[in-house]
């Protein structure tokens, strides 16, 4: 989909750590398990699932460059609750910290299991990004294991729910990692962030 490779370039576990905003950014947010390793390996075409994402575990994010005009940013998986949680973890506060600061954050994708659609947890991140004016964009997964009259009725649902948060970006796009229908569009998509 892209004609170079992305290369992983650094990890950041406080915002200390954060890479030097050099290229535009595109990143991706999700609940945990709902296949973000698998579409960032897909598009970024590494082929090699990275180490469990669950939450409690230590979190980092991670940045991988494409070839001096692009980074794709892959944000830590959050669980159930995720602001509203009595403690809010450290991880969350690290992913908090550089969904609203981040100035060469071109635009946030937030994954949704296409069998679930949003949940709270969704909900509560949708709400922070919506207030910090940030640009996010609904991407459904796992696509192949729903039938396409269910995938009709998710973006219908899903569309409506998204009309509170005026800085979510539509369409809803949807995507499956296994038979890697939607990928290619997707990609297209963030190509259109590329340092030209
Ligand atoms: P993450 O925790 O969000 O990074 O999720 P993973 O990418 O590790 O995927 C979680 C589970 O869902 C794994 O068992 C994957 O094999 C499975 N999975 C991910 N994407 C797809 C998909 O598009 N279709 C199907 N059928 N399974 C998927």
């Amino acid at each position: 989909y892209f004609h170079s490779k992305f290369v992983y370039v650094a990890s950041a576990k406080s915002k200390e750590s954060f890479i030097p905003e050099k290229l535009p950014e595109v990143a991706f947010i999700g609940r945990s398990n709902v296949g973000k390793s698998s579409i960032i390996n897909a598009i970024t075409q590494r082929g090699q699932a990275k180490t469990s994402d669950k939450p409690g575990f230590t979190q980092s994010i991670n940045w991988y460059e494409l070839g001096s005009t692009l980074y794709i940013v892959d944000l830590p998986g959050y669980g159930f609750a995720f602001a509203k949680s009595q403690k809010v973890d450290q991880w969350n506060q690290l992913t908090l910290e550089y969904l609203t600061t981040r100035k060469s954050l071109k635009r946030v994708f937030l994954l949704l299991d296409a069998r679930h659609g949003l949940k709270e947890s969704d909900h509560e991140i949708l709400e922070i990004l919506d207030k910090e004016h940030v640009k996010t964009q609904i991407v459904l997964t796992k696509g192949d294991l729903v039938e396409q009259k269910e995938i009709a009725k998710r973006f219908t649902l899903v569309t409506e729910e998204l009309k509170k948060y005026h800085h979510t970006q539509l369409p809803v796009i949807s995507v499956s990692s296994k038979t890697f229908g939607g990928i290619p569009e997707l990609a297209s998509l963030i190509k259109g962030f590329k340092l030209r």
